[in-house]
């Protein structure tokens, strides 16, 4: 290609950004940096009743926080009024459209009559002809061609032709100023040079019209790939019933971007069999040509598996910043984490507490939100014991066990996990016990189950103090 490919992504801020538009701004991020081009972000806010500022910094949040970047200042459609004033009136001008003056109820007054007469809904073209002269409220009203076939050679779903019969002079723009979006869509397409448009096949149907829009405003026909749907898995259109549906809600769940881009990617395109891209390889082989024309289905597994991927392989550091909100959720103080952060860095033990939280738990995690919940009993916070594990590993015996290891934790140093395991080790061999009839009670007792990562590691995280306290509690419990 030639061309200097330039796409972009025109989000209309009426809600949060969902997962359909999420990738539908991927493939033409991709396509844009596979191809050296340049992609956009056009806000589609000229629909005063239903954009808000707080959809538009939500759609910005979520693109930045899947990395997506655009490339020139994004385009507000509200600041680019004139502009669609001025192509209007130069249509008026050229005859292409006209002003109607038909009132709201006078049109759907014929449309009814129309249907009840077996006849097409359409407008009837009642003021095509009738030189309007303005005074009263008009709309104006593209001239359509109503013979022949329009031909949309559409990148995803091949050649698809609309009889231009089913077409009506459609509104460019509304009687109180506004641009339609059939109309404001072609007119910053043409003005931004896209070449290539790429959405939601929700649209094509609009295309027939708005390619009679670019030939009246002689405006080169961008390429078009309709994406298509997302379907929950009963196959209907995916919806808050499916469970989280927007970005931000899966960040807030505990999903990390690099799993999320990996598995919107898929979601309608494959490089053989290939699961696991790295954005550098996504970059190299993303072509919307692959892209299948059938609507794929919502996979929660699949962005499970995928998170939990991402989650062992990503930088731990990173991945500890990421974590403290979601230990606030689990309800564990700031001040409680701070604390933990500082003795450990104070310690000497190199690394942060946070780095050694994720290494230790991430093995077993899908989302951070687990990760936290796993791992929330090392902190000073009232733990659930599980019922079983208790009955099965807090019998007398154990207990008797438990109280003098109780004892040989309160002077041994360093509490370190090297340390801890060699006292266990001999605490066993001199009472020729195995490891596991004295470990699993303190397994149940510090961390209220019977599985945890293992268990030296959690009991230096946890520290001296939290672990003789739980060790303490259980014994004055008694047992099982
Ligand atoms: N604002 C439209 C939407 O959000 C854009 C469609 C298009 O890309 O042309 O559906």
């Amino acid at each position: 290609m030639n061309e200097r490919i330039r796409v972009r992504f025109a989000p209309s801020p009426s809600g949060h950004l969902h997962v359909g538009g999420a990738r539908t701004a991927l493939y033409n991020w991709l396509f844009a940096r596979h191809h050296g081009g340049v992609f956009l972000l056009r806000i589609e806010d000229t629909d005063v009743d239903r954009s808000t500022e707080e959809s538009v910094e939500a759609i910005v949040e979520s693109l930045k926080w899947l990395g997506l970047d655009w490339d020139e200042a994004p385009y507000r459609q509200a600041e680019r009024l004139s502009i669609y004033r001025g192509y209007a009136e130069q249509l008026l001008k050229a005859g292409r459209a006209y002003r109607c003056v038909c009132t709201p109820e006078e049109l759907e007054e014929r449309r009814r009559a129309a249907l009840a007469a077996g006849r097409s809904p359409h407008y009837d073209g009642r003021c095509r002809d009738r030189r309007v002269e303005p005074g009263r409220p008009w709309s104006l009203r593209l001239r359509v061609r109503d013979s022949g076939v329009t031909v949309v050679d559409d990148l995803i779903h091949g050649e698809v032709r609309f009889d231009n019969a089913e077409l009506d002079d459609f509104i460019l723009m509304r009687s109180d100023g506004m641009p339609t979006y059939n109309f404001a869509v072609v007119v910053d397409d043409g003005l931004l040079q896209i070449t290539h448009v790429i959405r939601g096949d929700d649209h094509l149907s609009n295309t027939p019209k708005q390619t009679q829009v670019y030939h009246a405003l002689d405006l080169a026909v961008p390429r078009f790939a309709h994406v298509p749907m997302i379907l929950g898995p009963d196959r209907t259109r995916l919806s808050k019933r499916h469970g989280a549906t927007s970005v931000l809600a899966y960040r807030d769940l505990g999903y990390l971007p690099q799993a999320m881009v990996n598995y919107l990617v898929r979601l309608g395109w494959s490089h053989g069999d290939q699961e696991i891209f790295s954005r550098e390889e996504l970059i190299r082989y993303f072509d919307i040509g692959q892209v299948g024309h059938a609507p794929a289905i919502f996979d929660q597994a699949k962005l499970d598996w995928l998170n939990a991927h991402y989650l062992r392989e990503a930088d731990p550091k990173w991945l500890a910043d990421l974590l403290l909100p979601f230990y606030e959720q689990a309800g564990i103080p700031p001040g409680e984490i701070e604390a933990k952060a500082g003795a450990w860095s104070g310690s000497g033990k190199g690394g942060t507490f946070g780095e050694a939280v994720i290494r230790t738990f991430r093995e077993r995690a899908k989302t951070l939100r687990e990760l936290a919940q796993n791992s929330r009993f090392l902190f000073r916070v009232g733990i659930d014991y599980d019922p079983q594990a208790v009955e099965k590993h807090l019998r007398p015996q154990a207990l008797t066990h438990l109280r003098e290891v109780h004892g040989r934790l309160q002077g041994t140093s360093p509490f370190d996990a090297a340390t801890l395991e060699r006292l266990y080790r001999d605490f066993a061999s001199e009472r020729k016990l195995k490891l596991g009839d004295v470990a699993q009670p303190t397994r149940v007792a510090v961390t209220g189950g019977s599985v945890s990562p293992p268990l030296f590691l959690v009991m230096e995280l946890a520290g001296r103090e939290i672990c003789l306290e739980r060790l303490a509690a259980v014994l004055e419990r008694g047992a099982a």
